[in-house]
């Protein structure tokens, strides 16, 4: 499952985009285009205010240009030729939607690249998906929020019931209220062993009671236990579908690009209140295998390409803002 983004109604290609546009290219295109049309209209909110004008600039200059290798498509052991990014300038932006999309990729390629390690170590290993919830805050109150929510988590992981869990992933992910609140919650990939299913299950209802009453609560708050159903395991890898759906699911975006586009003093002001906290936590055996702190340039380019590639020939793409689409161009075109 990866992220879902509605690509019909935002972008209506024009005929030069439909003949030359990276979406002829690569099924990835679509994406590129919408991530980086959104990075325009984020770019435009953080001009209005002079304090966010510099991250604007930064945005305005992330992945302008795109540079592919054209490389045969090992999967389908077919020549279809497929794209892998070679060479792009990513400005980093904490809530750019380009980087926050290829930041969610990067992540999953790293859980992607270490479980291997980590089944053969636990094959019997099985993971839950876990979300806690608290009700909705005043965007102004979203900062002392997150605190609450960052202390009952840490008071939720000693608790013995917390005991057999092997090693767990928690995101953090801000959506907007109809009424302008804003509604913070935890998504969390819990480790578990087979015995847990027997001897350590803890229910959703006391689920709720635990997270309650570590955050202090006084209220029952809404969660959400689901087992990770084990489909069909890829060869060697001991990912199921199943478990990449979870994976992509608590490493995914932590604000969708809709809410920061729909509500301009909203984002703001959320930028504002999440300023240098940390969305990405990790523990037990999956403790540093995401690495928040350490991200390059070059960790963005190969979020979603982790194998050797042939460079076989390259292909550029350009981003023309008012056409909404990357548009192939050759050396020597003016820009
Ligand atoms: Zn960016």
């Amino acid at each position: 499952m990866t992220k879902k983004v509605t690509i019909g109604s935002y972008i209506k290609f024009s005929d030069s985009c439909k003949r030359d546009g990276l979406a002829n290219y690569s099924e990835q295109g679509r994406f590129w285009d919408v991530h980086r049309s959104q990075a325009d209209d984020v770019q435009k909110i953080y001009n209005q205010e002079l304090e966010f004008q510099r991250l604007a600039q930064r945005i305005g200059n992330c992945s302008g240009i795109l540079r592919f290798s054209q490389i045969d498509d090992d999967e389908t052991g077919k020549k279809k030729l497929k794209l892998r990014l070679q060479e792009a300038h990513f400005c980093r932006v904490r809530h750019c939607p380009v980087c926050q999309w290829r930041r969610s990729l990067m992540w999953q390629a790293r859980f992607y690249s270490a479980l291997p390690a980590i089944i053969k170590e636990y094959p019997k290993a099985r993971f839950l998906f876990l979300t806690l919830t608290v009700k909705n805050c005043h965007i102004e109150d979203l900062s002392d929020t997150l605190r609450i929510m960052n202390s009952g988590w840490q008071r939720l992981k000693d608790r013995k019931e917390f005991k057999s869990v092997l090693g767990w992933i928690r995101s953090t992910e801000v959506t907007k209220g109809k009424d302008g609140s804003a509604h913070p919650h935890f998504h969390i990939l819990l480790m578990v062993p087979p015995s847990w299913f027997t001897h350590s299950y803890v229910k959703k209802s006391r689920w709720a009671e635990l997270w309650a009453y570590c955050a202090r609560l006084d209220y029952s708050p809404v969660v959400d236990i689901r087992t990770v159903k084990n489909c069909v395991p890829e060869a060697s890898s001991g990912l199921t579908e199943g478990l990449k759906a979870a994976v992509a699911e608590t490493l995914k975006y932590s604000v969708k690009p809709s809410d920061m586009i729909e509500g301009n003093n909203w984002f703001l002001q959320m930028t504002k209140q999440v300023h240098r906290k940390r969305f990405i936590a990790s523990g037990g055996v999956l403790k540093n295998i995401l690495r928040e702190s350490q991200e390059t340039n070059e960790d963005l380019i190969f979020a979603d390409n982790l194998n050797e590639i042939s460079d076989r020939s390259r292909i550029a793409f350009n981003w023309r803002q008012s056409e909404k689409c990357y548009r192939r161009f050759e050396q020597g075109d003016i820009i």
